[in-house]
């Protein structure tokens, strides 16, 4: 491979050119310069080998940098039965109807998140926190849709109040994957616009009562927000002197690479 044509691609970093170049003078036949590339992304970014395998068996055609971009993964979620069906082999009581999985709490998972699965065995752990189960639409006489009894401390729609200096404060709706154990599966995913469009009063319970000296963000996941989003609450919630911690309940971390 010539110099020209090192050039001509859009390889800008200087130590991944050098090990390239070492390369082709170790061996008469050229190395294909994707191969190459993306080796080296592997080797920074840390791709485990059965990452690689998932990649390669189930996403031949994704490259390691839309793999490791948490927008390819978000969007490329499973979110059905019939997807599930092409990774996984489900047990009876995991193939359920796409109705009920409308219905209830849905179906999501990042493609990363579903490499860490196993297989066939229905009872790993991870697994069970993940894919839905039939015995979820089974409502036992003593469940309840709230079962941390949310509503009964929420003083404000999105706002919850337990413990006197802190709040919880739930700024989305939606969720990276959806896990089957979620307390609040009774408001995640569904249609909750009258909560999620006027945080004000929100703001202003916090501003009158000084007592409140620890805001968690939650939801949903409130770092699925759009940049802009997310810094209106920190903004916001930095202009009130008496709060002195804020924290984000988030999922993303681990689900989206
Ligand atoms: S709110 Fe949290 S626990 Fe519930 S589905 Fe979303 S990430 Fe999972």
């Amino acid at each position: 491979m010539t110099e020209k044509k090192y050039k001509n691609s859009n390889l800008n970093n200087s130590s991944t050119i050098s090990v390239v170049s070492e390369m082709v003078m170790e061996s008469l036949e050229e190395p294909p310069l994707v191969e190459t590339i993306d080796k080296e992304r592997q080797k920074k970014q840390n791709i485990s080998d059965s990452s690689k395998e998932f990649i390669k068996k189930h996403f031949p055609n994704t490259t390691i940098e839309q793999w490791n971009d948490w927008k390819w993964q978000y969007k490329n979620s499973i979110t059905t039965t019939e997807q599930l069906q092409k990774f996984l082999h489900l047990s009876e009581s995991e193939t359920i109807k796409e109705d009920n999985v409308e219905k209830y709490l849905p179906l999501r998972i990042t493609p990363y998140y579903l490499s860490l699965l196993d297989d066939f065995d229905a009872s790993q752990p991870l697994r069970k926190t993940v894919i839905p189960s039939v015995n979820e639409y089974y409502i036992g006489k003593d469940e309840v849709l709230d079962p941390l009894c949310e509503h009964g401390d929420s003083p404000i729609p999105n706002l919850v109040h337990r413990y006197p200096d802190r709040v919880l404060f739930l700024v989305s709706n939606t969720c990276s994957v959806y896990c089957r154990y979620c307390t609040r599966s009774h408001m995640v995913a569904k249609d909750c616009k009258e909560i999620f469009n006027d945080f004000e009063p929100a703001f202003k319970y916090i501003e009158e009562n000084p007592q409140i000296r620890d805001v968690l963000l939650s939801g949903g996941d409130p770092l699925l927000l759009s940049d802009g989003k997310l810094e209106y609450f920190l903004r916001r919630l930095r202009a009130i002197p008496h709060v002195e911690i804020i924290r984000i309940g988030t999922k993303v971390p681990v689900v989206l690479p």
